[in-house]
């Protein structure tokens, strides 16, 4: 009743923005959020949170958010009833499937939905469709690292927990601004620097905060992180200081992998990266005297043409040195998103199951088959690289895209806008209008994290509950209802009553997640993956061992992908990325008062000597223009960035949207675009 909803009451979350997955309490009284209140036995955060948890709530109670379906007619959007939208989707679908065949179809997960939404997803689309034309965004920012730690280590996330990061005796950061990205994993970092006497080294292109506060900042030129990774690697080899014992006991192919670093001299390196040989030689020596090391990157790693192979070779390192398997050690891909690891983990990708079985190995389809009740479509499917591919190809006609504004985060945006032009049918699933919703035929509004109910999964592998704060706003539903309605209308007959029913289905079909449930997850519980039967947990992976059949990792050689070659004139580097107060494109955060009052806008970053070079002053506004597109920005002077390096953060969807710019070259393995090898020319718009 009204007065419930009006009674103070406080429940359990986990933060809806980035992947530390800090949990707390939120107090609220009807829909009206009073504070949010951090507890002492969060696992991930403790007392801690950073801006957007603390502050960026707004969004939920947005006008903005949509409350209705939505269905096209000519330019413009009428609003619907749930049972009108959903005749229509079941319609459209059933023609282009009897016309087209299941191939037709393509489906985007999000990384910000649950792990039981993200699981359903792929039910629908494997199960009900027949399609695996499946993907989610971790394909713009981490399936690169994921894909490097395959190769070596077999299991594609984070090594141990954040503990363990704190623990370390030397954190090396590479291509992450993990201050701005992840505040809170950051600050625990800071502490742990300043207090333990932990040693930090920052790989970089920009001066970022953990830059300033390193012991040793190494600036490579854009794209060459492997080629010093291997200089280094080697360098160790060479002077006797890998650890053989390790390597004897738990790594294959150490000779043919000795082999490959054979041209990566310190005086190649040095060359090629321009660090100073010094600089590279006191990296080994530090690597050499720490007794643990821990290697974070991010998108300044994953995002070019070589991206998984600069990811393997982080991992190579740390076999090398054997800083695997034991606390204080490991491989850490910082995950971008509240839930890009689940979103993945329950099997939103093109070729593996939930818990990463693939999709052509018989015995795991045919698992499925026999639990579903269905035929499984056997060939891996289309990423959402190739569907774009597809679509302006012909062969893709339907889109059904949830929670991701893939109309603004991909790369070169043009290029997508218009395949989602040549779509015969497109739905989006959302809380907003969102850029990417403007080109749909039906909008289905979908409800925000605390409206519902179920589980996320952190940077660290953990599941977390997040209880359902308030009730869905209008005639919003959540994801997974929406997902079940759809499938059910297409003849699927789910009755899921509870998202802890769907964990429940996919716990028993996943070997990695056989122990999770609700009631081990009750309040601030929590469970890393792998989780046996019993309920026990894995906070380090490979204490006793690696995941292949003969329990050895593997060296993995690889070569340096020299990045996206530009003609002369354009002569910027265009770095990219996040900022503190915004997530991503925006679109919750510039719907926060607080957050938007304080940085309304994005702007371009650009050195002193640029800025002197040019007549450039702060607030001066300038176009950029890449062979894809082009942006108008306003100048921000500082020497964050230096010569000609720029840094554009993301975080706008208008004439300065990033992607105006990017590409469509991507990582040679992975298909993740190479959104950090952009170069544009720039000229000052007077008057304007
Ligand atoms: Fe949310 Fe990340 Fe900030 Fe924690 S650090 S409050 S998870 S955005």
């Amino acid at each position: 009743s009204a007065m419930r909803d009006e009674r103070i009451k406080k429940t359990k979350t986990v933060c809806t923005y980035c992947g530390v997955g800090c949990s707390f309490d939120v107090w609220t009284k009807g829909r009206e959020i009073l504070k949010v209140d951090p507890q002492v036995e969060a696992p991930a955060n403790g007392i801690s949170t950073c801006v957007k948890g603390k502050f960026g709530w707004d969004f939920v109670n947005s006008e903005e958010r949509l409350t209705k379906p939505l269905i096209r007619e000519g330019d413009a959007f009428r609003e619907a009833e749930w049972d009108e939208a959903l005749d229509l989707i079941t319609r459209k679908f059933n023609e282009i499937k009897e016309k087209n065949g299941p191939d037709a179809f393509s489906f985007i997960s999000s990384s910000k939905c649950t792990n039981e939404e993200s699981y359903l997803m792929q039910k629908l689309a494997r199960g009900v469709i027949g399609t695996n034309n499946l993907d989610n965004c971790s394909r713009y920012c981490q399936t690169p690292a994921t894909m490097g730690l395959f190769r070596t280590v077999g299991h594609g996330g984070d090594a141990g927990s954040i503990k363990d990061i704190e623990m370390s005796e030397l954190v090396i950061v590479v291509g992450s601004n993990t201050s701005e990205s992840h505040p809170v994993l950051s600050t625990r970092v800071k502490r742990s620097h300043k207090l333990n006497g932990q040693k930090l080294i920052v790989a970089d292109l920009r001066k970022h905060e953990m830059a300033e506060r390193s012991d040793l900042f190494i600036q490579p030129r854009p794209g060459t992180d492997i080629v010093w990774l291997s200089a280094v690697t080697r360098y160790i080899i060479d002077q006797g200081w890998a650890d053989e014992g390790f390597i004897k006991n738990k790594v294959n192919k150490y000779e043919e992998y000795k082999e490959s670093l054979e041209q990566y001299t310190m005086d190649y390196a040095a060359e090629i990266t321009g660090i100073a040989k010094e600089d590279l030689i006191k990296t080994a020596e530090m690597i050499h005297e720490a007794n643990s090391v821990v290697t974070l990157w991010a998108m300044g790693v994953t995002q070019h043409l070589g991206g998984s192979d600069t990811s393997t070779a982080i991992s190579n390192l740390l076999l090398a040195t054997g800083n695997y398997g034991r606390p204080g050690t490991g491989a850490y891909p910082l995950r971008g998103h509240n839930n890009v690891q689940g979103a993945s983990d329950f099997g939103s990708m093109p070729d593996r199951m939930p818990g990463y079985e693939k999709i052509t190995d018989e015995k795991v389809r045919k698992k499925y088959e026999k639990a579903w009740g269905v035929p499984l479509p056997e060939h891996p499917g289309l990423n959402n690289h190739e569907m774009v591919a597809g679509i302006h190809e012909g062969t893709v006609k339907a889109m059904y895209l949830k929670g991701e504004e893939m109309g603004i985060v991909d790369s070169n945006i043009n290029y997508v806008h218009e395949a989602y032009e040549k779509l015969d049918f497109f739905v989006v699933q959302d809380i907003f209008l969102s850029r990417t919703a403007e080109f749909a035929d039906v909008v289905l509004p979908a409800s925000p994290s605390l409206e519902k109910d179920g589980t996320f999964t952190n940077t660290e592998r953990r599941f977390q509950r997040l209880y359902k704060v308030m009730e869905p706003l209008g005639d919003s539903k959540p994801d997974w209802q929406i997902i079940m309605a759809i499938a059910n209308r297409l003849g699927a007959g789910w009755a899921y009553e509870h998202p802890g029913e769907i964990m429940e289905e996919a716990a028993q079909l996943t070997e990695l997640f056989a122990g999770v449930n609700y009631e081990r997850l009750e309040g601030y519980k929590s469970l890393q993956w792998p989780v046996a039967e019993d309920g026990t947990d894995t906070p380090l992976l490979f204490t006793d061992g690696f995941p292949f059949p003969d329990g050895k990792a593997q060296f993995w050689p690889v070569k340096w992908t020299e990045p996206v070659q530009y003609e002369e004139e354009y002569d910027i580097h265009v770095n990219n990325g996040r900022l503190l107060e915004h997530f991503h494109e925006g679109n919750m955060t510039y719907k926060s008062e607080g957050i938007s009052e304080k940085t309304p806008r994005t702007f371009l970053e650009i050195s002193p000597e640029l800025a002197a070079e040019r007549g450039i002053k702060d607030g001066t506004l300038v176009r950029l223009s890449s062979p894809y597109g082009n942006v108008k920005v306003q100048c921000l002077i500082t020497d964050r960035v230096s010569g000609k390096e720029v840094y554009l953060p993301m975080n706008d969807s208008g004439d300065a949207a990033i992607n105006l710019l990017t590409s469509s070259y991507s990582d040679k393995d992975t298909d993740t675009p190479a959104y950090k090898e952009t170069k544009a020319k720039m000229e000052i718009l007077k008057g304007e």
